[in-house]
């Protein structure tokens, strides 16, 4: 079984409580409080070096992780030694990246709007490639780099036109997704790169589907359309483009209905494309984020109040929600949980856990059975390691928890929970309003 095809990370081991790397997540939660989240090193590492196995026959292929998933400088370190590169998308990202020690021609920006001063930086630190998605920032990318004397490498991003079935906020493969350029539209900037952008360097093609993909069809179906977009671009301009980034989207398993496929069958559909197509691409790109990062995550809430609507349902409110975890409400996500502290107990109650933040969708799980809960009972939530913590707001004014690294029964904090003086922190009271005793 691949890592992405379980709920929770491997080392979760049922004690007297719930362990993780081989610390009580009891303990944890009182140690550094809740909400917490959990990254365990043994899962990450343990996926990386899966996606490296399976695709062990291509000489010249380049794992990216796609930092949006999850981008603090530990994760980062930890990317970096598994071997990974950066698939980064703002200036935040790239210079956590580039303050973490990464080399930065590992690194690659990409993103439908990237702006001038981000464009800088990006050429400032010696980044390995833009991707570039749109006529405008070909034309404001090459500008830039003229006068700074120098020569971008670029991936075009296409939209290749698969559907894969996954929530329509995540698919970005589509004909008309924001991303990237239509097919019919790379005659065009080819044309416009070799004729007038003297200071891009044109080194291949860019696609990513779409995010918790199921399907290892979808990735054949892109491959194949990008190894003929790519014979056809040498058959008509001579041009010979070395590299192909599928991007990401493997999909994990967030409750026994995800059946997302191993990374051996994602790698096993790319090479049967690339087989059929009999295509020699020197280097492919391969950017998973969610995949990489979200099973060695956890989040700890504490149970706090309760409500049972009289004939309705019974709901237990933690003391985090949607500002820890935005995916419930923003894509109807489901997860699974359990109770730290009472394993053993039968799940006699079917609940909802209810988050602590003033909208009425802020409902982290609809209905899951759980055992009788008390105010102080530590909830684990499964499978939130991508796509929470940098998703995460301060909506209320709440602080973002602490998150904490665990391996061999020991844990360190790699993100310190927000104090009460960092909320106001950026605010500023102008000298009018200002009260003077
Ligand atoms: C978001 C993104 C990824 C990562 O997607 P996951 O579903 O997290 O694997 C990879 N490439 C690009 C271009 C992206 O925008």
């Amino acid at each position: 079984m691949s890592i992405n095809q379980s709920i929770k990370p491997i080392t979760t081991e049922e004690k007297e409580n719930l362990t993780i790397g081989g610390c009580d997540l009891a303990e944890l939660a009182q140690k550094y409080g809740t909400p917490l989240y959990v990254i365990d090193e043994a899962t990450l590492r343990g996926i990386c070096r899966e996606y490296k196995a399976a695709f062990k026959d291509y000489d010249n292929i380049r794992m990216m992780y796609a930092s949006k998933a999850l981008c603090t400088s530990a994760i980062i370190r930890i990317l970096d030694e598994e071997g990974f590169g950066f698939d980064t998308v703002s200036a935040g990202e790239i210079y956590t990246v580039y303050k973490s020690g990464v080399n930065m021609s590992k690194v690659l920006f990409n993103g439908n709007n990237k702006t001038a001063r981000e464009i800088e930086l990006a050429l400032d630190y010696k980044i390995g490639r833009f991707s570039v998605d749109n006529f405008y920032e070909a034309e404001i990318l090459n500008g830039i780099a003229e006068k700074k004397g120098l020569q971008a490498e670029i991936l075009l991003r296409v939209t290749p036109g698969i559907e894969c079935h996954t929530h329509d906020y995540i698919q970005t493969g589509q004909i008309d997704s924001k991303f990237g350029f239509d097919l019919s539209q790379l005659d065009e900037i080819i044309e416009l790169i070799t004729s007038r952008y003297k200071n891009l360097t044109l080194k291949g093609v860019h696609a990513h589907i779409g995010s918790q993909i199921f399907e290892p069809k979808s990735y054949y179906d892109e491959v194949e359309i990008l190894v003929k977009e790519i014979a056809r671009i040498k058959q008509k301009y001579g041009i010979d483009l070395k590299e192909m980034n599928i991007g990401g989207g493997l999909g994990v398993k967030y409750t026994d209905s995800d059946t997302p496929p191993s990374i051996k069958t994602l790698a096993d559909a790319v090479t049967e494309a690339m087989h059929k197509y009999a295509a020699e691409i020197p280097v492919i790109y391969i950017e998973p984020g969610r995949s990489i990062i979200s099973t060695a995550g956890v989040t700890l809430y504490t149970a706090g109040s309760s409500k049972q609507v009289p004939g309705g349902r019974k709901y237990i409110a933690v003391d985090g929600g949607m500002a820890d975890n935005p995916r419930p409400s923003m894509y109807q996500a489901e997860y699974t949980a359990e109770v730290v502290n009472k394993l053993n107990y039968t799940k006699t109650e079917r609940i909802t856990i209810a988050g602590r933040y003033c909208e009425s969708g802020d409902i982290l799980i609809n209905e899951i059975d759980l055992p009788e809960i008390e105010p102080g009972d530590i909830i684990c939530v499964y499978n939130t390691g991508a796509y929470n913590y940098s998703m995460a707001s301060n909506y209320n004014r709440v602080e973002k928890p602490a998150m904490v690294l665990v391996n061999n029964s020991h844990s360190d904090i790699i993100v310190y929970r927000e104090t009460l003086d960092n909320l106001i922190s950026f605010d500023n009271i102008p000298d009018r309003l200002k009260k003077y005793d």
